[in-house]
């Protein structure tokens, strides 16, 4: 028989199947195998069996070694592999290797096992003065121990006795030697029972909705706080007692233990958590309990969609609209796209949910391709809380050019004095942004990548964040010797110093990417916030998601601004979103909560809609927008990216795309509403040229897109890499 099978090697050329004979049994599709390639041994997956090959037998090398007792990769992920190879353009082992985590390849890890003893058969009925010394005091404390535990660590006989005497009763048969596997338990700690909860009417009618489905999409549209994720939680355990798995998806940033302390008390051990913050052992572990289905429930960020589960009875996506769920780096795909393709091999529900869905969901739920559910008040009748606008102009033009106007100045003071908790939000990084010249408007670039450099006070730095480059801040203005540069805008640093100035009675806490590098070090600052170890939190997007803080009354958003004059077409989607998403930390228990949101923009159409919570009002503005400008989800952008060391190469690949590009949108004129080549907004990154062809094409989309991947694959050159990338959200 022949086993094709594709390497575990991610380049261009060697993107095929590869034919190996093989007469052991136990080689199925989807299991691993070592096969010889080239001059060395490689591993493989087998992703499908055949009868014979067109390879001339002389030429037809054999599978090495089997590597997987059973298939690690079912029938359905084979199938999805394929689906995405032609959707995303992603050359197989990259898809396969989303299915399988990356510390079970190589065979690094392995299961752990630990050495055992008990006592050997033909000794447990003897006296033990026929065999152990009189004077030998440690083989008799090692063979009580074990004989009266029934089995023992021999490591932690070796710490606690004697390692000598636990090796001579070994050696001498006395003790037998027995091996068992050892559970790496992510969040071991995490245990604690399920709150009993009622559900309310609106709930109720969600869940029955849901349960007394199949094979539907659902969008499930909730104010925070209305209780959404006990909506899941139920979904979830009714799937379960029909005897099937589900699926579980949060933001990574969203998976607090918290949050994943809430999933074992409800379903326990049925649980597998999969996300970065594991350890290597437990992430593997986790995935094992899935494969051999003794853990039924997947929860985990963007990557959990790939869960090794078979019978899938529910997919839930959390939180929809957040960036996170599409990945923009190799290999680029949408989740949510992927959930579909699960949910449709499954025929079961997908269920995504959200304060603040995406346009194009919300859309899909006006036009009936998904149904659309709704809470609209948060549970037990609490109070959205009040968002008040600070037109920052004003206080400028009233002499106050400080960070917080006197607005929410005056507030944090109340706040404070009445020993409530407030959140600072700022959208920004570091001490402070760029650094420009007043005088002559110079702003410090970084000379690789063309974009702005970020001032790192800490490190008296100027850093690139695109490729980390280091430079030193010049003195004076490299273009007019100017001599006092002012540094662009705050960043949570500066912030968090001037409110420790402000309330120096009080703890000021700080979570951004500098204070966050350690594995857990953003749960640590959660935790202690939360434990009322500190009164004030300053934070980027981090502290924008799911916490549930009560004693949080106030929360200040610095510069809303910041997202609104990206260019990107989500941004005042984005805007929207990141808003209430932080309004929503306030006033989450029984305290009224208050928000002040700052803007140099204050006339905006986006922050009066969101002061009201005006979601539908903000769909609709933002839906007609984009249907006159041809957006999504009226139309799809594709960006063709093409990066080489070379601008020339670079230039030409564009060129010819283009061409051909044009060509075809002349033969499908009805469908492009926009084509064009240019450079990209970041010229160069980590000493790359980088140009791009953007086309927005309203028709057609699905048959359009595999003919654009042929156009790149046509013109790419050992020189020059070419992405294709769907409705980017980071253009740059
Ligand atoms: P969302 O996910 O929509 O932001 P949550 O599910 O976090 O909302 O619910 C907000 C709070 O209300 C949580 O503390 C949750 O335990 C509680 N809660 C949810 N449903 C109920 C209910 N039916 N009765 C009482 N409390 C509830
Ligand atoms: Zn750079």
């Amino acid at each position: 028989m022949i086993a094709e099978v594709i390497v575990d090697i991610s380049t261009a050329e060697v993107d095929r199947i590869f034919d190996y004979a093989f007469d052991d049994e136990s080689v199925r599709a989807g299991c691993r195998v070592l096969v010889p390639f080239g001059n060395r041994r490689i591993e493989g997956y087998v992703i499908g069996i055949k009868e014979r090959s067109d390879v001339p037998a002389v030429k037809l090398k054999s599978v090495a070694e089997v590597l997987d007792d059973r298939p690690v990769i079912g029938q359905e992920m084979l199938a999805l592999m394929r689906f995405m190879c032609e959707r995303y353009h992603l050359r197989v082992v990259d898809a396969l290797r989303l299915f399988i985590p990356a510390q079970m390849r190589g065979g690094r890890i392995k299961e752990l096992k630990k050495r055992f003893v008990r006592v050997a058969d033909e000794y447990v009925a003897k006296d033990e003065n026929t065999f152990i010394r009189a004077g030998a005091a440690a083989q008799r404390e090692v063979f009580a121990f074990v004989k009266n535990n029934g089995e023992a660590d021999t490591a932690y006989l070796g710490r606690e006795f004697s390692a000598a005497a636990v090796r001579n009763l070994i050696d001498r048969g006395v003790l037998a030697v027995f091996e068992k596997a050892q559970r790496r338990t992510p969040y071991a700690a995490a245990q604690g029972k399920a709150a009993e909860v009622t559900l309310t009417p609106d709930q109720q009618n969600i869940v029955q909705a849901v349960c007394g489905a199949a094979g539907q999409t659902f969008l499930l549209h909730g104010v925070t706080g209305s209780g959404k994720t006990e909506v899941y939680m139920r979904c979830i355990a009714d799937t379960l007692a029909r005897g099937k798995t589900a699926i579980m998806l949060e933001p990574e940033i969203s998976l607090t233990p918290q949050v994943l302390k809430n999933f074992r008390a409800r379903f326990g051990d049925r649980v597998a958590i999969l996300h970065s913050g594991l350890s290597a052992g437990e992430r593997f572990d986790e995935w094992r309990r899935l494969l051999c289905g003794e853990a039924r429930v997947a929860v985990g960020a963007r990557s959990a969609i790939f869960a090794p589960l078979t019978d899938l009875g529910l997919i839930v996506i959390d939180e929809e609209h957040d960036a996170s769920y599409v990945s923009d780096s190799n290999p680029r795909y949408a989740t949510v796209e992927v959930a579909a393709f699960r949910a449709r091999s499954n025929g079961c529900n997908l269920l995504m949910g959200s304060a603040t869905p995406s346009v194009e969901s919300y859309h899909k739920a006006e036009t009936g391709e998904y149904k659309l559910l709704e809470l609209g008040e948060r549970i037990a009748g609490r109070p959205m809380p009040d968002i008040e606008i600070v037109n920052m102009c004003e206080e400028l033009r009233n002499g106050n050019n400080g960070f917080f106007s006197r607005r929410l100045q005056s507030a944090l003071e109340d706040c404070m004095r009445e020993n409530n908790q407030a959140i600072v939000f700022i959208n920004r990084r570091g001490y402070a942004s760029f650094l420009m010249c007043p005088s002559c408007g110079y702003v410090a670039k970084c000379e690789r990548c063309d974009v702005s450099l970020v001032y790192h006070r800490d490190e008296h730095a100027l850093k690139c964040h695109y490729c980390n480059n280091r430079y030193a801040p010049p003195a004076a203005c490299p273009q007019c010797g100017h001599s006092h540069l002012r540094q662009g805008y705050m960043g949570t640093q500066r912030v968090a110093e001037e409110l420790k100035k402000m309330f120096p009675h009080k703890t000021v806490l700080r979570m951004d990417n500098d204070t966050t590098q350690g594995k857990d070090a953003h749960l640590e600052i959660l935790r202690r916030f939360g434990a009322r170890e500190a009164d004030i939190l300053v934070g980027t997007q981090m502290i924008a998601k799911g916490h549930d803080f009560p004693d949080v009354t106030l929360v200040g958003i610095v510069d809303a601004d910041m997202s609104l004059h990206f260019a990107d077409f989500r941004a005042a989607e984005r805007t929207f979103q990141l808003i209430t998403q932080v309004a929503g930390r306030a006033g989450r228990d029984t305290k009224k909560g208050r928000v002040i949101l700052q803007s140099y923009s204050s006339n905006h159409y986006v922050y009066r809609l969101a002061a009201h919570y005006d979601y539908r009002g903000f769909f609709r503005k933002e839906c007609n927008l984009r249907e006159v400008t041809k957006y999504p989800p009226f139309a799809r952008i594709v960006r063709v990216l093409v990066t080489s060391e070379q601008e020339e190469e670079a230039f030409r690949v564009l060129k010819a795309d283009f061409d051909d590009m044009n060509a075809l949108a002349r033969e499908n004129n009805d469908c492009f509403a926009y084509l064009s080549a240019m450079k990209s907004p970041l010229k160069r990154i980590q000493d790359k040229y980088r140009v791009q062809i953007i086309a927005r094409i309203v028709k057609d989309f699905d048959a359009l897109l595999p003919k654009i991947y042929a156009i790149c694959d046509a013109h790419a050159s050992g020189k020059a890499t070419c992405f294709v990338e769907i409705d980017p959200s980071n253009m740059s």
